[in-house]
């Protein structure tokens, strides 16, 4: 018997090749009917003797796609004879675009395809790949809509359009060297570089040493040979500052050891920069003098296309943007700011919408949310309100919540420069468009000052809604999870509920009842910020004693700025307090000589990281306290230990510093961990979650992990967000929303 109904389909249903998928289905069950783009949704009108069948098809959906619900419903509705795609119309914003994914195999070989009509075509993407939030203007999801817009289709690809047994039948980014976007090299200048193949001719000058500035999915990347790596950071002024690369498939195994899952990470559709170990911790230096490296395998038709004709097996590449600033992505721009960094520009006229930085991703855990993961969404009822969370202020971006789902714009930055702010306000602005959101609840940091919590403020006194102030540390734990739990956040720094600089904290409870139960033990920060960028200070606001006075002393601190750093610590003069795990960190890589002055984000800690591994440890005694009903672990016993075992040592023994260092982060972990394990013991907790970048540091985490799982405790940490920063602005949402509802 025949059935008639209408279908609605919603969640990542657009810019997934859904309707092609429905045509397909319908053809091979005999279904009359159309389909077609409502909003963010999909409609469905189907009459046929295989109705269930091909709703049980249409629920599965296409491989890229995202179903929250399918909702059938009588329909009166006439059905022609045949089925139909429809002209999308106007409806309900339920659902989302899906991130851009890395081009296909199929689309690949298309483009080395000797006489196919997209060989050596730059832009090649079909219905299963290609950019897609990067070019997006508005819902619903048609190429009228997008940055392609500009690109009518030749009759070829209008055929291929039009054809259900394509594989571009629908695909709103087909194009071809005929109609599609055209790519160009030029020098710094601007001069047009004559040739018959830009693309060939980058990779000569790329070959030949010179710095390439390339317009790629998201935005600009500057790129070069690993021999030229040295000149890029000169011109950057980021001498120490590990690059990414791009590495030719075939090379990767042999400048780095890969686990199973870090292929499979770096070979998904996301293709993010995956830091790996080198299998020669010395090698590459000049890319990365850590002992690891941040990979990734070309992910567009230009890459592979690049790649074909590099001679070198890997390039430098590295997001073309001031640290902490956005990335650039507009063409004028990039001549304007990138000409006295980059020799040549390669460029493409398909205008970059959303931008999008590379995402990178550490032992399975999440560093930068952005390209191809971005925007994310996650299903989590958090109430009926709409909530938007502005995020902290470095490596901030934001988060909306709406309808049972909590959608992450990608990376945003360093909120702390107007360019950056209004990046925020652009990914807002943008995020709050495709989603239909109309917010009544703002989350921000309690941090005061921070441009981020002004935003919120302004947003919420335009609208009169109401503001929720979240601390940050809080809503690290909230981003992990919303059981009952002892929550661990370990990072730099977060303004505390005291207004001091926080940054161990242990807390007790469930979301939003978080109590600050324990944290490290507040030291002096001399001179503020200026702790930061110099650890050594740090290192003696933690041990103000004069064995650290006479190492500094035969380091070539003169005898008068001794005197000046004493005396601030002494009477608390620009001398902030802080539990910082960072700081107390950077303060051990500072003792054992290994970092002096901080150039980029976590250097001193990630250089400790470095310089420990293969180390040996020793368990040190910890020494626990109470101050105020919290219980504290004392960082100035441990670094009392490190000093000890320094002056015990021969001179220059690099092993000797390699065993500290190891020792050191094992015994902060443990401290950590135990401070944990009594708060749980005192609470009667099982699980303990951990958030905080700090957590990105391997030995550090497993440390954690292992000792908490001896205790018979259970760790939860989330993969989903970054552990860093990037989940703030997702645990704001997610507070606040427990908070309200
Ligand atoms: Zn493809
Ligand atoms: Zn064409």
């Amino acid at each position: 018997m025949q059935k008639t109904g209408k279908i609605t389909v919603r969640g990542i249903v657009q810019g997934v090749g859904f309707r092609p998928f429905v045509y397909a289905q319908a053809c091979a069950l005999g279904m009359a009917g159309t389909v077609k783009n409502l909003g963010s949704e999909v409609e469905i009108f189907a009459r046929g003797e295989q109705f269930e069948t091909f709703l049980a098809a249409v629920s599965r959906g296409s491989p890229l796609s995202r179903i929250d619900s399918v909702e059938v419903t009588t329909s009166l509705q006439e059905i022609p004879e045949g089925f139909f795609i429809l002209p999308s119309g106007t409806g309900s914003l339920t659902g989302m675009i899906p991130p851009d994914v890395a081009i296909c195999g199929e689309c690949i070989t298309d483009i080395f395809n000797k006489g196919g009509r997209y060989e050596n075509y730059w832009a090649t993407s079909c219905v299963n790949c290609g950019p897609r939030y990067s070019i997006i203007h508005e819902i619903p999801y048609d190429r009228e809509r997008t940055s392609m817009a500009e690109f009518p289709l030749c009759p070829v690809c209008e055929q291929e359009y039009g054809d259900p047994g394509c594989r571009r039948h629908h695909a709103q980014t087909i194009a071809c060297s005929t109609c599609g976007p055209d790519i160009g090299l030029s020098d710094s200048l601007g001069n047009k570089v004559e040739g018959l193949d830009p693309i060939k001719e980058a990779a000569e000058l790329l070959d030949a040493g010179r710095i390439l500035a390339m317009r790629g999915v998201g935005g600009f990347h500057l790129a070069c040979i690993e021999e030229s790596a040295d000149e890029l950071k000169r011109r950057l002024g980021r001498i120490e500052q590990p690059f990414a690369i791009m590495v030719r498939p075939d090379y990767i195994d042999r400048l780095a050891t890969i686990s199973r899952q870090e292929r499979v990470n770096l070979e998904s559709q996301i293709h993010p920069i995956v830091v790996v170990k080198k299998r020669d911790p010395t090698a590459h230096a000049a890319i990365s003098n850590l002992h690891t490296i941040g990979c990734m395998l070309p992910y567009s038709g230009l890459h592979h296309l690049l790649f074909s004709h590099l001679k070198h097996p890997l390039l430098v590449m590295t997001s073309a943007n001031m640290p902490g600033y956005p990335m650039i992505t507009d063409i004028d721009q990039a001549m304007a700011k990138l000409n006295r960094d980059a020799d040549f520009f390669l460029t493409h006229n398909r205008i970059i919408v959303n931008r999008c930085d590379d995402s990178v991703i550490r032992d399975g855990y999440i560093i930068r949310l952005s390209r191809g993961i971005a925007p994310k969404r996650t299903a989590i009822d958090l109430g009926k309100h709409c909530i938007l969370g502005v995020g902290p202020e470095l490596n901030a971006n934001a988060t909306i919540y709406k309808n049972g789902f909590a959608i992450t714009s990608p990376h945003v930055g360093n909120v702390r420069n107007p360019a950056t702010l209004e990046y925020l306000q652009e990914t807002v602005r943008n995020l709050q468009r495709l989603l239909g959101a109309k917010f009544d609840v703002i989350a921000h940091d309690l941090h005061p000052q921070f441009l981020s919590t002004r935003f919120a403020r302004e947003i919420a006194s335009d609208h009169g809604l109401e503001l929720v102030p979240v601390q940050h540390h809080r809503a690290h734990i909230a981003a992990t999870t919303t059981e009952p739990c002892i929550g661990i956040a370990i990072d730099g720094v977060g303004y505390g509920d005291d207004g001091a600089v926080w940054g161990c904290e242990i807390f007790s409870g469930q979301v939003p009842d978080l109590k600050r139960v324990a944290h490290l033990e507040p030291v002096a920060m001399p001179g503020g910020d200026l702790a930061t960028r110099f650890p050594e200070r740090m290192l003696y606001g933690i041990l103000p004693d004069n064995t650290i006075l006479s190492l500094l002393g035969a380091r070539g601190w003169s005898d008068v700025e001794l005197g000046v750093l004493q005396k601030q610590v002494m009477r608390g003069f620009n001398v902030m307090s802080t539990t910082s795990t960072g700081r107390v960190l950077d303060a051990a890589a500072a003792l054992l000589g290994i970092c002096r002055e901080r150039t980029y984000d976590g250097e001193p800690a990630m250089k400790l990281e470095s310089a420990a591994v293969g180390g040996h440890t020793e368990p040190w005694d910890l020494l626990f306290t109470t101050l105020n009903g919290c219980e504290i672990l004392s960082s100035r016993s441990l670094m009392q230990t490190a000093c000890a075992r320094m002056r015990a040592a021969p001179e220059e023994d690099m092993r000797v510093i390699r065993d500290i260092a190891a020792s050191f982060q094992y015994n902060l972990a443990r401290g950590i961990a135990h401070l944990a394990m009594h708060a749980a013991d005192r609470e009667g907790m099982k699980t303990i979650a951990l958030s905080g970048g700090v957590a990105y540091n391997h030995a550090i985490r497993e440390t954690i992990r292992k000792e908490i799982s001896v205790h018979s405790c259970e760790c939860v940490i989330n993969a989903d967000y970054p552990l860093g920063d990037g989940c703030v602005s997702f645990g704001q949402c997610v507070y606040a929303g427990k908070l309200r509802r």
